[in-house]
């Protein structure tokens, strides 16, 4: 495989760049820039934005309302969004839900929810985890009973990211507890998160944030429309939205930008009276990384691309293990690397004494947010399937041990 972009795809990267440069609103990139997450209206306004020029719905397919782009493009449009740097679109509407509805829904679903969650009118969350059901998600609890023309779900959902700021989610629920196998007993559903009977009740993550968050469900009604493909085979969906999950999850753009933060902060930062950027050692784990990098972006592109090709779509790619394995570990390296090069101001008590030092403030601002991504990214290794679990499948799909 010819490993270089080809004039046309350099070509599109150009004008990704250019226009999400004349696009997206300064505020957003400041706040970005400095390392801090997008807040929930950045997030709306940038996807809205987007949706406006045809690109939110950048992975679907063209009669849904899609740009037409190949799995390259894709690739470029992600990294390029990213290293902006600008909000991530909202994967639960667009890489979760929006291909499972488009695979899946009814014409009545599909035409009630594309238009909008390409538009973010509706934020969507994923109820899938429960206490004890986590790698083992076949072992879930939370119930739905048919009653009439509704369902009525009780049980709880944990690690719910963002549900906090959503107007549904997608929940998986067991209808059958007495069927053969567990992943035969087991239904999609569409709730709307003001039914009355839902609790969200915040988990604060070790970075300070409000993220997370638990789920309880006491006698929520949800009417049968709501359910996404036939009674008892919401397995088939779960795994076709939990491989797509998968996409782009390497955030390569991401370890890039920070990358480029940090080697602009040791401009800045003095170690034994010069530049740490100046420093062999320093320079070194900067090079690594820039290879490490390098690495997975051209396996990404190999794995996307001959996925593509393959027409593979909806069955997940064993292959997007390794994407996920190397590319979560490089998020975490990324960000320490970041909270090595801003050291004591890494810590909220040196940064307050730093700060009366006259250390600039975009600089402790900066590091104050590396930490915080520091801390939340060791997450990253655990969300979207855990590595360990990644790994057991390279080793039965790919190596086939
Ligand atoms: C930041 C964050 C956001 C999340 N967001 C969501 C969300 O929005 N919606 C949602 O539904 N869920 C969400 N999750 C939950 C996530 O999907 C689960 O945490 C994950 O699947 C692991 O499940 P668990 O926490 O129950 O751990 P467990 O499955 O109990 O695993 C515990 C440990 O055992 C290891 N392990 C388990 N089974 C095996 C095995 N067979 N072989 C080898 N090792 C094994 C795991 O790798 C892990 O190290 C989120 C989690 C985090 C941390």
């Amino acid at each position: 495989m010819d490993l270089r972009f080809t004039p046309e795809e350099a070509a599109f990267r150009q004008e990704v760049r250019d226009f999400i440069k004349s696009a997206l609103p300064a505020d957003i990139r400041d706040r970005m820039k400095l390392g801090h997450a997008p807040r929930k209206e950045d997030t709306v306004r940038w996807q809205r934005i987007l949706n406006q020029k045809g690109w939110a719905t950048y992975s679907w397919p063209k009669e849904h309302g899609g740009p037409g782009w190949s799995a390259i493009q894709r690739m470029i449009f992600l990294e390029e969004n990213l290293m902006a740097p600008a909000p991530e679109l909202l994967s639960f509407n667009i890489t979760m839900l929006g291909p499972v509805l488009i695979q899946f829904g009814t014409d009545a679903q599909k035409s009630r929810f594309l238009p909008r969650l390409a538009n973010l009118d509706d934020w969507f969350c994923q109820g899938f985890s429960e206490p004890g059901a986590g790698s083992d998600l076949a072992s879930l609890k939370t119930a739905a009973k048919l009653d009439g023309d509704h369902y009525v779900v009780n049980g709880s959902k944990i690690w719910t990211s963002t549900a906090h700021n959503a107007d549904w989610c997608f929940l998986l629920v067991r209808t059958d507890p007495n069927a053969r196998k567990r992943q035969e007993g087991i239904s999609f559903l569409l709730v709307d998160m003001k039914t009355p009977g839902i609790t969200v009740r915040p988990i604060i993550s070790i970075d300070g944030s409000h993220h997370l968050n638990e789920v309880f469900f006491d006698d929520v009604k949800v009417p049968v429309n709501m359910r996404v493909h036939q009674e008892n085979k919401g397995w088939d969906v779960a795994k076709f939205l939990l491989g797509n999950e998968r996409t782009g999850i390497a955030r390569l753009g991401k370890s890039k930008e920070r990358l480029r933060a940090a080697v602009d902060m040791a401009k800045q930062v003095n170690q034994n009276g010069r530049p740490l950027i100046n420093d062999q050692t320093f320079r070194q784990r900067v090079a690594q990384l820039e290879v490490d990098i390098k690495a997975l972006e051209i396996t990404q592109y190999r794995v996307v691309s001959a996925y593509d090709k393959a027409k593979g779509a909806g069955k997940p790619d064993p292959l997007s293990s390794v994407l996920k394995v190397r590319g979560s570990e490089l998020q975490q390296y990324t960000t320490e690397l970041t909270v090595d090069v801003a050291g004591p101001m890494a810590t909220p008590i040196w940064a307050q004494e730093l700060a009366a030092l006259n250390e600039p403030d975009d600089m402790l601002e900066a590091a104050s947010a590396g930490t915080g991504s520091y801390l939340f990214l060791r997450a990253a290794s655990i969300y979207g399937g855990t590595n360990e679990i990644q790994k057991n499948i390279l080793t039965k799909a790919v190596l086939g041990l």
